[in-house]
Parts: C-alpha cells; structure tokens; sequence
C-alpha cells in the first residue's frame, strides 16, 4: 500500500481535452461576431495563449491582463477589425461549455475517489473553470477546485501550494501526489511543494527541464500501478 492520502489533478491536457475546448470556442466565437477563422488563425491563437500562460506560471503577467491581451495581439497579427474584449467574452461564452474529456478520464477518477482525497489544481479562469467542471460530471469525484485566479497566485509558485494545504485542510506533504501534463507548473509546482509528482506524459517527450518526476505514465490508467 503507498503512503498516499490525496491526489491533486491538474484539469487542462490532463483529465480534459483542451486542444479540442480551445478550438471548439475559438470557431464558435468568431463565427458569432463575423470574424475569419482557418487552422492559421487557430494555430497562431494557440501559440500566442500558450506564451502568456507561460508568463503567468513565471508570475510575469496575471489572469486580468491576458484575458484581453491574447486576442488584441491575434487582431493585430491578422489585422482583423473588431473588438478583443467582446470576443474573449464570447470566447468564454463557448469555452464554458467545452468538455471533452481525455481518454481514460473519468474511469480513473471512479477508481481513485474511492480510496484518496481528490482536488483539481488548476490555472485557470474561476468563472469558466467552474462551469465546465459542474458540465463535466466529474466534480462528484472532487473535495475542491482552486483556480490560480481565485487564488491570485499561479502554479508553479509554492504559494499557490500553501494556500492549497491551508484550505484543503493539509499537514503532511508526505501524503501528497501531483498528477499533470505540465513539467513547468505542475511537476515544477510539485517539487516546489514537497510533494511527490506524477507527470501525464502521453506523447512521450523527453524532460528537458530541471523538474523531477517521481513517476511517469502516458496513459491515465496506468496511475493503477502506482495507487
Ligand atoms: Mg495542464
């Protein structure tokens, strides 16, 4: 038997399909307010979210800021005439409603919320994180969410970590696994933390960072053969 009481999951890329929420609310978006989509548009929205999500981890910018920041810089890139706040509004219309689960998702929260305490660690915007898990189903299975917007501090930060312990009512990081797809704030956030770390790595890359994962699965059901 391990020494594990409770499991932090991370959502995005790792229980939920996110490529797929972002492009279903990204079509949908622009469609309601008329304005061109096509793959390019799409694959450049991606890198420029995906950036400022990088320099949020680095506490570089903040949830506030980048809401709007993605899309004026996406308007200025494709010179598209319209307004960026009304369409990350709409944007976030279409992602609160974007669940799509990854494979294995929900039967492997079925077996493990038997046994730990589970809690979704997200960074995330709290409206639409909060809606799509009430969608989801899957929230029956978790204790708690914790936005790093609610929280105002982001993963890979320890005190996004410590306000986790605090309010979710933890003593004994011993006791604590961290499962995500991201080296850079849930497997960093972990070491941060204390806590042991579980890297969802379904491509199979390589760590190329400093970070340490204690173990590594490219499949959610392979979590059985560490819990
Ligand atoms: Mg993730």
């Amino acid at each position: 038997m391990n020494k594990f009481k409770t499991i932090l999951f991370d959502a995005d890329g790792t229980l939920f399909d996110f490529d797929k929420a972002e492009t279903f609310a990204l079509q949908n978006a622009l469609a309601e307010l008329n304005l061109p989509y096509n793959e390019i548009i799409l694959q450049v929205y991606k890198q420029i979210n995906a950036s400022l999500w990088l320099l949020l981890e680095q506490g570089k910018t903040t949830v506030a800021h980048l809401r709007n920041k993605r899309f004026e810089i996406l308007f200025e890139q494709f010179n598209l005439i319209g307004d960026p706040s009304q369409t990350c509004d709409m944007f976030f219309k279409y992602l609160m409603q974007a669940v799509f689960f990854l494979e294995g998702a929900q039967d492997i929260l079925e077996y493990l919320h038997k046994t730990y305490d589970l809690y979704l660690v997200t960074n995330g915007v709290t409206v639409v994180q909060e809606s799509r898990f009430a969608l989801s189903g899957i929230s029956k299975y978790f204790t708690a969410m914790y936005t790093s917007e609610e929280l105002g501090i982001s993963k890979p930060d320890k005190k996004y970590f410590d306000i986790v312990f605090e309010r979710a009512g933890l003593t004994d990081p011993k006791s604590v696994l961290i499962v995500g797809d991201s080296l850079t704030s849930d497997i960093t956030g972990g070491n941060n933390a204390g806590i042991a770390t579980c890297w969802y790595n379904p491509e199979n890359k390589t760590n190329t960072t400093d970070s340490i994962c204690d173990w590594q699965v490219s499949r959610l059901s392979e979590l059985k053969n560490i819990l």
